[in-house]
């Protein structure tokens, strides 16, 4: 019985996993499927954040100063800016087409994708300038492809779908569609061919515009989005590791520059060789593997950083 109500308690983001009462626990709204889902649960574990189930799948608890709820992706926005939840992660396009009103903290980078106007292959549409005025354009993204075509000065008419854009040019119901692209491929095998780019859009990390306003509320935004940008920096750097002479020392320090210069240990073989650690680039690994078995280098191990704090 106690337990079952500390578990509602701890559910609803009023108490943490200690019972304590939580000085008002975080909401953060995620995707509950989808495309987005995954990235945005692998980064907040990767930032030190622990998923505590429990039996509710809608909500979890993470960690002490925030509670998760799952939704879809598109009502995200919505959410933050009505107060339902302080913080969300969802997709830059679904931010801009919601046209509410939060603040953008972190661009999360998973989730690339863009909004792009293609229009059948075996068309004349071949440049923005061949869709006329009243062109008809099917798009789940109505308010952003409105904003963009009266950008350009011409009024075309909406075919509001909820899905499977591709299909509606074959159909003879719209003479373009608005869609997100990521490789082309689904275009290419509906023959279909882009035409120009809306929005180029990536995953945020998004907040409510008073999110800033309370102390806690601040402290809390600001852990969270260090903690995220310390995982996303360290994405693409390993750690390097090798036993070097100590007579190359000054190239060293030119192979691996490091973030403030390759850390140099001492290795108890009677002073040959020096151990030298430093944080490489992912796309210079190869390079710089081959640079330092060239000056004589040893025992060469490269490993993955978690996070990297500035
Ligand atoms: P979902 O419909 O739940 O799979 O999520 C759709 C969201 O995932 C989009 O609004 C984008 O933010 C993101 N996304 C990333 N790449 C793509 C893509 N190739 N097609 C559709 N959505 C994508």
């Amino acid at each position: 019985m106690y337990a079952q109500r500390r578990r509602d308690a701890e559910a609803q983001g009023t108490t943490n996993r200690c019972g304590a009462p939580n000085q008002g626990n975080m909401k953060i709204a995620l995707p509950n499927k989808g495309r987005l889902a995954e990235g945005a649960r692998e980064l907040l574990e990767l930032a030190g954040l622990e998923f505590d189930m429990r039996d509710r799948a809608l909500q979890a608890s993470l960690g002490d100063d925030f509670t998760a709820i799952f939704v879809n992706a598109r009502d995200i926005p919505e959410f933050v800016a009505d107060g339902a939840a302080q913080l969300g992660i969802t997709g830059g396009d679904i931010v801009a087409e919601s046209g509410r009103n939060v603040q953008t903290l972190l661009d999360l980078g998973f989730g690339r994708c863009r909004l792009a106007v293609a229009a059948r292959e075996d068309s004349a549409i071949r440049s923005l300038e061949d869709i006329g005025e009243g062109a008809r354009v099917a798009t789940v993204f109505p308010n952003l492809t409105q904003r963009f075509f009266r950008a350009l000065g011409r009024e075309v008419t909406l075919v509001p779908i909820s899905g499977a854009a591709e299909i509606a040019p074959h159909l003879g119901v719209a003479d373009v569609i608005v869609d997100l692209v990521s490789t082309g491929s689904t275009l290419k095998v509906n023959g279909l061919q882009e035409v120009a780019t809306v929005l180029e859009s990536t995953a945020l990390l998004i907040g409510s515009v008073d999110l800033l306003d309370t102390a806690g509320g601040a402290r809390r935004a600001r852990e969270l989005t260090a903690a995220l940008e310390s995982v996303l920096r360290a994405q693409d750097k390993r750690y390097l590791m090798a036993n070097v002479p100590k007579r190359v020392l000054e190239e060293i320090k030119r192979i691996l520059p490091g973030i403030n210069g390759p850390t140099i240990i001492d290795v108890m073989d009677g002073g040959e060789f020096v151990a030298a650690h430093a944080v490489v680039e992912q796309r210079d690994i190869y390079r710089t593997i081959a640079e330092l078995k060239q000056v004589g280098a040893q025992g060469i191990l490269v490993t993955r950083i978690e996070r990297l704090m500035p």
